[in-house]
């Protein structure tokens, strides 16, 4: 059974979800929860003056965001508790020029972002959200606006059994160049320019198409998340990957109250594509408010270095529970059980950071927050995934762990996880911030 708190936490996860349709919103939505909750927006180009037990944040480029609580500490001993995650998931994104005119049928072209599960995206409700820049008196300052279209306008419709016979045996397979494109609406004009689309976009915007510069749009299922299975045990929703880590490692961090040591949530955008861009955490983001922050402790150089190895990097991202209708995708040691807690993520070649120490010092701290935890590795005849932590852990020296929730069918557009994994999760990531501060590495 599902306790009440656990479902709290749950729903909470699902109306973030659901406010968060593009990794631009997943930042912002998670901006305005920390503006509730104290924190105060740097700017990156601005000096910063820091205070002790003061909560900050910073958005890089609307999509990655850090937040962080100055601990009472010494920094330079105590160290930073870092926990990452990512703020984008994979899916389609719209071409800048999208529209297509096939007969009287009008589409929108898509490119592919990450890897999605392509089948899982026909016959959906789909529509379009993410940022827009408008004209303004100084080229310097577009203004750039949250865009989120809300009620259904876009499909892909599958093709009847009777045209593809063969679906059920070969499974749907979809050219993206040609069999991925939205269909949009039916026109009577002969061939319509793309100012119809940008018409479009500034209508739902109320604004003058002329304002309209450039757009970055994400496709997205306007299905909400929802409970499911015999006790309601279970949800699902888009984007759990990574999103529940994202929820999870803001509510440990908000749930603070005495801030000992320095906390930080790193969430980054751009993972599902190999994180190389300079708000990905293959960029200098991280280091960069490291750094800032230690500069506004007046920490010198060699001290902000003394900080960095004392600190320690909770990398959480989702793992694969296992299905037992595929079976054979599993290893058999390592089969993730949905409810019975994080896994800890392994891998001999590093495509994960976890090793004996950081493991113990996780197992540790599950145990103190009463939060089972499994063991993950990949088949070894298949390729193993990877995420954030090898990036950030080998850019900054940053002794780390790779964790994750359970997950089934990652990637696909309605992903399913476990009710009381995320509390628990959450339970855990509270318990590491907390934790006292020692350097965590000694
Ligand atoms: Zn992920």
């Amino acid at each position: 059974m599902i306790d009440s708190e656990h479902r709290r936490q749950a729903e909470a996860l699902l109306r973030y979800i659901n406010a968060s349709p593009s990794p631009w919103h997943a930042a912002t939505t998670a901006a305005e929860w920390l503006e509730e909750e104290g924190f105060q927006c740097l700017d990156e180009r601005a000096p910063w003056e820091l205070q002790e037990s003061g909560r900050y944040y910073v958005i890089r480029d609307d999509s990655s965001l850090i937040a962080f609580i100055i601990g009472t500490n010494p920094l330079p001993q105590a160290g930073f508790r870092i926990v990452g995650a990512h703020t984008d998931s994979p899916g389609l994104r719209l071409k800048p020029n999208p529209l297509q005119q096939t007969d009287s049928l009008l589409r929108l072209g898509v490119e592919i972002y990450g890897s999605p599960i392509l089948a899982t995206w026909t016959d959906r409700d789909l529509s379009l959200a993410g940022r827009v820049a408008l004209r303004t008196d100084t080229p310097e300052k577009p203004a750039v606006c949250l865009l989120d279209f809300g009620a259904p306008l876009l499909r892909l419709p599958n093709l009847a059994i009777h045209m593809n016979r063969k679906v059920n045996e070969e499974g749907l397979k979809l050219d993206p160049q040609t069999e991925l494109p939205l269909l949009l609406a039916v026109s009577g004009e002969k061939a319509p320019t793309q100012d119809h689309f940008v018409q479009l976009l500034a209508s739902h915007m109320d604004c003058d198409p002329h304002a309209i510069l450039s757009w970055e749009l994400n496709v997205y299922d306007t299905q909400t998340g929802a409970f499911w299975g015999q006790d309601q045990e279970f949800i699902a929703s888009s984007r759990l990957d990574n999103l529940a880590s994202c929820h999870a490692a803001l509510s440990a961090l908000i749930s603070d109250d005495e801030s000992t040591a320095t906390r930080v949530c790193a969430l980054f955008d751009h993972e599902e594509i190999g994180s190389e861009s300079f708000k990905g955490a293959s960029g200098s983001f991280l280091a960069d408010i490291l750094q800032r922050i230690g500069c506004a402790l007046a920490l010198d150089e060699e001290s902000t270095r003394q900080a960095l190895a004392a600190s320690f990097l909770i990398s959480a991202d989702m793992a694969h529970a296992y299905q037992p209708n595929f079976d054979w995708g599993y290893d058999a040691g390592h089969k993730l059980i949905v409810n019975r807690g994080p896994a800890i993520k392994t891998n001999a070649n590093v495509r994960y950071t976890s090793e004996a120490y950081s493991q113990a010092l996780f197992i540790g701290w599950c145990e103190e927050a009463g939060v089972s935890w499994q063991h993950y590795c990949h088949r070894s005849n298949l390729p193993c995934g990877s995420t954030i932590g090898p990036i950030v852990s080998s850019r900054l020296g940053l002794r780390s762990i790779d964790i994750g929730n359970p997950l089934w069918a990652m990637h696909s557009i309605r992903e399913s996880a476990g009710v009381k994994d995320h509390g628990d999760l959450i339970r855990v990531l509270e318990r590491f911030f907390g934790s006292p501060a020692i350097p965590v590495n000694a």
